[in-house]
């Protein structure tokens, strides 16, 4: 290590996606000093099918981010297509929220625009700046950063902890939780040579899932969900294999020009995250890891960033957390109940053809159960998410 510096804010946002970006905007946006670190530098890629829900949307327009988004190319989306293994298929229109429909975009633009907005409204962002070290000293937070070869010192009234599904503030301040099944989470960007539809796919697979979602520039992205093998396999080809059986994609697949990149991330574990102690707050997916099914990750880690920005400007640091978890326990936890039920559904041999069948036949309850997912509960099917959730929640 060359040398240790030290470092003030009065706010430390740890990890720079979606909810952390927001949460030190919006903080910023109040007059709070706010120090964002981020691990990675600018352009790595993020395993992630790429699809923001209308709720996720909203959030975008309320920061005023939705504006650049679009003109930089983000692809508005109004309607999915599920498909079964057997060639089934069934169309719906997504639900809008306040207005919006859902959207395509690389998470390279995503947290990128974020992350910009945040620095013109007066956040100080480290990139390549990996937290490491977290104790608490009174009502201070004393947390150890590394930036290339140097340790930085930082001391923070409130740490926000956005760093992701492994969050590292959570290891360090010794909050543990509850985590389930694991897979193996799969992004590829394939090259797009049509205009982009309004359409986000979604593949029912023999084993996991796939999400087809057009994003920017001549791109498509596929994100997916495979269950972990024991085998040393290629994950990659493993899912080119189980995709072969869609015809949506299998042109795609067989020209070898249209294969951008790819990445993998595994072991990918659902389950959210226990009590926090005062003054450290844990949102997006460093709170609970929803099963990318649902597509409305990148929503709650928006939602979660406005709502913790919210309770981190409480003065009183037990009511803060507590008003905060009330949030999770209202939004997340339904949302990780109805999501998991209809993977577990799906997955049963044979019944994804039975239920795609049964939407065809009967659209609204189609309708009905893409809605249940949603965050934003209808009245009739939309609500049963929110009193599941109260039933269940952590
Ligand atoms: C296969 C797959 C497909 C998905 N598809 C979708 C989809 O289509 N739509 C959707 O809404 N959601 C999807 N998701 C979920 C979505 O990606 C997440 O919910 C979303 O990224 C959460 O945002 P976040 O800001 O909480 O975390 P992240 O986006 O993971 O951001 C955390 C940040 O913290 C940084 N970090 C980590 N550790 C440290 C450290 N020690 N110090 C400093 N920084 C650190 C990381 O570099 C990262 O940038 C998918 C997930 C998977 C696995």
């Amino acid at each position: 290590m060359n040398h240790t510096t030290t470092a003030g804010a009065e706010i430390l946002v740890a990890g720079g996606g979606p909810a952390g970006s927001t949460a030190a905007l919006s903080l910023a946006r109040e007059g709070r000093e706010v120090l964002l670190i981020e691990k990675r530098r600018e352009n790595q890629p993020k395993v992630c099918g790429e699809f923001v829900s209308a709720e996720g949307v909203a959030v975008l327009r309320r920061l005023g981010v939705l504006e650049a988004l679009l003109a930089s190319g983000a692809v508005p989306i109004t309607r999915t297509r599920l498909h079964a293994v057997s060639g089934d298929s069934f169309d719906s229109p997504l639900p809008e929220s306040a207005g919006q429909s859902g959207l395509g975009v690389s998470r390279r633009l995503l947290d990128e625009t974020l992350l910009a907005f945040a620095e013109r409204a007066g956040v100080r962002i480290l990139r390549g700046a990996r937290l490491v070290g977290l104790s608490c000293e009174g009502s201070r937070w004393r947390a150890r950063i590394l930036v290339g070869g140097i340790s930085i010192q930082a001391s923070a009234i409130r740490i926000l902890g956005a760093d992701g599904r492994n969050s590292r503030v959570a290891a360090l301040s010794g909050v543990g939780g509850s985590f389930g099944s694991s897979g193996i989470g799969m992004q590829a960007h394939l090259r797009r040579r049509v205009a982009p539809p309004d359409r986000v796919e979604l593949l029912l697979l023999r084993e996991g899932y796939a999400g087809l979602a057009p994003v920017e520039t001549d791109r498509w992205c596929l994100g997916a969900l495979l269950p972990s093998a024991g085998t040393c396999e290629d994950p990659y080809r493993r899912l080119l294999s189980s995709l072969a059986v869609h015809p949506e994609v299998r042109e795609l697949l067989m020209d070898p020009e249209s294969h951008l990149d790819h990445t993998a991330a595994f072991p990918v574990r659902m389950g959210w995250r226990g009590v926090t102690p005062p003054g450290l707050f844990l949102l997006g997916d460093a709170a609970g890891f929803l099963d990318p099914f649902s597509g409305q990750g990148i929503a709650l880690a928006l939602l979660g960033g406005e709502a913790c920005a919210r309770a981190a400007l409480n003065p009183h640091p037990f009511r803060a957390v507590r008003g905060y978890r009330e949030f999770l326990s209202r939004e997340l936890a339904p949302r990780m109940v109805v999501a998991a039920s209809l993977r577990q559904l799906l997955a049963r041999p044979g019944w994804a053809e039975h239920l795609i069948r049964i939407f065809r036949q009967h659209p609204r309850i189609g309708r009905g159960v893409v809605g249940l997912t949603r965050i934003t509960g209808s009245p009739g099917l939309g609500s049963l998410p929110r009193l599941a959730g109260r039933f269940l929640s952590p």
